[in-house]
């Protein structure tokens, strides 16, 4: 049977491992880290439930449901609550359980897993990925699965003109997450899940997490392009100002971690080659989902080679750029083209005046709705009846923030249309001319 790479244990490839595996595929996954227990990262993410009842997964041990969350202004004036719908709410899932039930399912269907291996370059050969190499030794394959995150060395080796996507400078999200212990006689939050947008006016967020255990304070500080040590420390040193809660030692993570802040790759794909989760940037940082998508990702990559198998398709063309390119159409119908317009919208959110957003978190302009949806990753859409209230709502000195606000969901529902219409097959010239079209839009 044909050989198959899954470069990186990230949550796609596991799932692609498991599901490849299943197919008949001899399936080896190379980590770097020691063991499926050591693997990035020692905490707990938020996820919709419904990848798991989809993938037909147990929620791994540990998880808990998130209750609401607490939108602060940029300079910390407005603040605004918004309650999770209680049947659809997300749930917080520790990584370590999910790595490792992930893991054990791959290896129950027969993927071998090679700990301690790091992978270094793509194997490049007639205008195909064949292979890695790890460890300084070349392993050869019919298809690689590149679920090395972000920074993958496999993506960022290959030749440019596979036209695989690589990310700008601005298009990354650095954040430095840690729990912290927590000061056991500083007076209980009032809000336990406080999400600050831009905070001290800086492009990103943070937040201040303490909804499930008693003893611990979840912080995040993040910021789009770079976060410096002294950025950090004052976003720290602000954040304890009104969280007395937050205590001096850190329990668990600590560390600086890099997170794609873009819409999906607009080629995720190449001969014997297709990138999962957040190689191919499938996340919408500071609304979670990179989790789901890799996940579902790894699902719809392994389904396309089923497909294509009962099809017939002969094994020298099963990892062809037009076979591979279905896996890349499943991916945007399913999630990137409101990945898309989400990315659009974040980005707007962020440049916006600071006012502005204390005045859009402070009026009645947005709904609950609105913001559940904002805060979930959905595309947001505005009925007539809606738009009018809205303008009823909002001052005449305001109209023109409204406008610009308006402005931004056209141009979100606009990308959203654009990558929804991906071309359904294979076509050198028309896939081209719709990437330039992707490209184009999120140049402006
Ligand atoms: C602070 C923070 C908060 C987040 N919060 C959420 C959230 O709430 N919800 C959510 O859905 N997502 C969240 N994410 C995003 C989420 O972590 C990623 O989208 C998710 O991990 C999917 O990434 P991945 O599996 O593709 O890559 P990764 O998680 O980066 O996994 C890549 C794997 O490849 C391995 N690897 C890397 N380089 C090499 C190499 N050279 N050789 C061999 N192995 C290698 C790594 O050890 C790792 O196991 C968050 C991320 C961060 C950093």
């Amino acid at each position: 049977m044909q050989k198959i790479i899954v470069a990186g244990a990230g949550m796609g490839g596991m799932v692609a491992a498991e599901k490849l595996a299943k197919l008949g595929f001899d399936v080896t996954v190379y980590e770097k880290a020691a063991s499926v227990d050591e693997m990035r990262y020692d905490w707990h993410d938020d996820v919709n439930p419904s990848i798991f009842r989809r993938l037909g997964l147990k929620m791994p041990e540990g998880s808990f449901k998130k209750k609401s969350w607490t939108f602060v202004s940029p300079h910390g004036a407005v603040v605004r609550e918004f309650r999770q719908d209680e049947n659809n709410a997300d749930y917080s899932v520790e990584r370590r359980p999910l790595n490792r039930m992930l893991y054990e399912r791959a290896a129950a269907a027969g993927a071998k897993f090679v700990f301690g291996a790091t992978v270094q370059r793509a194997v490049i050969g007639k205008g195909a990925v064949t292979g890695v190499v790890a460890d300084g030794k070349e392993h050869e394959a019919a298809l690689v699965v590149d679920s090395l995150g972000v920074d993958s060395p496999v993506r960022k080796d290959l030749p440019v003109e596979f036209g695989v996507s690589q990310y700008r400078e601005n298009e990354i999200f650095v954040a430095y997450r840690a729990f912290y212990e927590k000061v056991a006689d500083a007076p209980a939050p009032k809000y336990t899940n406080k999400v600050y947008l831009k905070h001290m006016g800086e492009p990103g967020i943070s937040w201040v997490i303490q909804d499930n255990d008693p003893s611990l304070v979840n912080v995040l500080v993040g910021r789009v392009g770079s976060l410096s040590t002294y950025d950090l420390e004052r976003a720290l040193n602000d954040l304890r100002k009104t969280n007395p809660t937050i205590g001096e030692k850190v329990v668990r993570g600590g560390e600086m971690c890099v997170i794609p802040v873009r819409y999906p790759a607009t080629r995720m794909i190449a001969r014997g080659y297709a990138a999962v989760g957040d190689s191919a940037f499938m996340t919408i940082p500071m609304l979670g989902s990179g989790i789901a998508s890799g996940m579902l990702a790894g699902n719809l990559l392994a389904e396309t080679v089923g497909e294509n198998m009962s099809r017939g398709v002969k094994p020298e063309d099963m990892f062809s750029k037009s076979k591979l390119w279905k896996y890349q159409v499943k991916c945007y119908r399913e999630f990137g083209a409101v990945h898309c317009a989400v990315d659009v919208l974040k980005r707007g959110v962020l440049g916006f005046p600071d006012d502005m957003l204390d005045w859009m978190l402070g009026s009645e302009v947005l709904t609950n709705d609105e913001i559940g949806c904002l805060a979930a990753g959905k595309v947001l859409r505005v009925g007539f009846k809606e738009a009018i209230r809205k303008i009823n709502v909002t001052e005449y000195s305001r109209m023109r923030t409204l406008i610009k606000v308006n402005n931004l969901l056209q141009k979100s529902l606009m990308a959203y249309r654009l990558a929804r219409n991906i071309p359904r097959n294979y076509d050198s010239s028309i896939c081209a001319t719709w990437e330039r079209q992707m490209k184009r839009y999120y140049k402006k």
